[in-house]
C-alpha cells in the first residue's frame, strides 16, 4: 500500500462540450482506481459552447473538479502553464480533454512517479487519425530541435505528462511564455521516462489549430527558444561567403594580372546579388526573431489573466515570478 498522496490532473480546455463527459467519465474510473486525493483542474479559454456551463454543473456535484478561466483566449499552452501554476497535488498529469491521451495511462505514469522518475511522458507509437503534413512537420521539427538545441526533448511527445511536485515548483519559477512546455520541462531536468501509447483520434469536434501552421510554430519556438545556433549559423554563414568573395578577388586580380580577358557577365552579378540579399534578410529576421524575444521579456507581461478561479484558496494564487527570481 503507498502512502497518500494527491495528484493534480490538468487539462486545458477550448470548446470542448462534447468531448467532457466521456473525459471525466474515463478520468474519475482511473483516479478511483488509484484511491489518492485528487483534483481535476479546467484551464478553460472562454468557449463559445456550454463548455463553461458542464464544468460548473460537474463542479457542483464534485467538487475536486475546478475551473480556472481567462480574460481572453491565450491558448493552449499558457492555459496548461496557469493549471500547473495553480494546482496543488504532489504530482500534477496534464492531458488534453480531446481523448487524444488515454487517461487510461495516467495509472502507469503514477507508477513510474512511485518508483522515484519527476517525469514520466507520454510516447506515442502510433497517430491514428493525424494527418501525413502534421506527421511530418513534426518529424523534422524534432530531428532539428535535437540536433541543435541544448535541452534533449524526446520524439513523439506532446505535453501528456506527469510532473512531480519538485518539477511543478521549478515551473513555476521560469518566467517563460513561449509555449513549448516540452521544452521547459526539458530544461528543468530530473529523472525523465517514457510511457509509450498509441494516439487516438480526436473522440469530437474539430481541432482548434491550424495543423500545419499550429505543428510549425511550436517546433519554432522549440528552436528558437531553446538554441543558439541559428545565430551562430548565421555568423558562420557570412564568413564563409567572406571568404569565398575574398578568393574569388584573388582569382580575379591573378587572372587579370596574368592577362586573361574577363567577360564580367550579367548573370554573375543578379546571382550574386539575389542570393546576398536573401541571405541579409534571412540573417535580419532571425535576429528579429531573437530581438522579439527580449521585447516580450523586457515588457515582462502576463502569460495569462485569470478571470475567475472556482475552487481555489486565494493563497493558491501564485505570486508573478520575475525574471531570475522564485514564484
Ligand atoms: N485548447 C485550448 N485552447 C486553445 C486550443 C485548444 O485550451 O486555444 C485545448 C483543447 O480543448 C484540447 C487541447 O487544448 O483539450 C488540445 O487541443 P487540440 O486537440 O485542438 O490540439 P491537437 O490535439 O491538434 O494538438
Ligand atoms: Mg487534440
Amino acid at each position: 500500500m503507498q502512502k497518500k498522496y494527491k495528484l493534480s490532473v490538468v487539462v486545458p480546455v477550448y470548446n470542448e462540450e462534447k468531448n467532457l463527459p466521456v473525459f471525466l467519465e474515463r478520468t474519475l474510473a482511473v483516479l478511483k482506481k488509484l484511491r489518492c486525493e485528487y483534483e481535476i483542474i479546467f484551464a478553460m479559454d472562454p468557449s463559445r459552447d456550454r463548455t463553461r456551463e458542464m464544468i460548473l454543473e460537474y463542479r457542483a456535484k464534485n467538487p475536486s473538479i475546478k475551473l480556472l478561466e481567462f480574460s481572453r483566449r491565450f491558448g493552449q499552452p499558457a492555459a496548461t502553464l496557469a493549471g500547473i501554476h495553480y494546482c496543488t497535488g504532489d504530482a500534477c498529469i496534464i492531458i488534453d480533454a480531446d481523448l487524444q491521451d488515454p487517461p487510461e495511462l495516467m495509472e502507469a505514469m503514477v507508477e513510474k512517479w512511485q518508483e522515484g522518475y519527476h517525469v514520466a511522458f507520454g510516447q506515442r507509437v502510433s497517430r491514428t487519425g493525424e494527418t501525413w503534413v502534421k506527421i511530418l512537420v513534426s518529424y523534422v521539427g524534432y530531428w532539428v530541435i535535437n540536433r541543435i538545441s541544448q535541452v534533449a526533448i524526446p520524439r513523439n511527445t506532446g505535453d501528456f505528462r506527469l510532473i512531480s511536485r519538485e518539477v511543478i515548483e521549478e515551473l513555476r519559477g521560469l518566467k517563460e511564455g513561449h509555449g513549448f512546455l516540452r521544452g521547459l520541462v526539458g530544461f528543468v531536468g530530473f529523472s525523465q521516462v517514457a510511457v509509450p501509447y498509441s494516439r487516438d483520434p480526436r473522440l469530437a469536434g474539430q481541432g482548434n489549430y491550424n495543423r500545419f501552421l499550429g505543428s510549425l510554430t511550436i517546433g519554432f519556438n522549440g528552436i528558437v527558444g531553446f538554441s543558439r545556433y541559428p545565430l551562430q549559423f548565421i555568423s558562420l554563414g557570412g564568413l564563409f561567403i567572406s571568404f569565398i568573395s575574398f578568393l574569388t578577388a584573388i582569382v580575379y586580380i591573378a587572372l587579370s594580372l596574368a592577362g586573361v580577358h574577363i567577360p564580367w557577365g550579367n548573370p554573375t552579378l543578379v546571382i550574386l546579388i539575389s542570393s546576398l540579399s536573401g541571405l541579409q534578410l534571412l540573417s535580419i529576421g532571425i535576429m528579429g526573431e531573437y530581438v522579439g524575444r527580449i521585447y516580450d521579456e523586457v515588457r515582462d507581461r502576463p502569460m495569462y489573466i485569470v478571470s475567475g478561479a472556482h475552487g481555489f484558496q486565494p493563497r493558491a494564487k501564485p505570486v508573478r515570478a520575475r525574471r531570475g527570481g522564485r514564484a
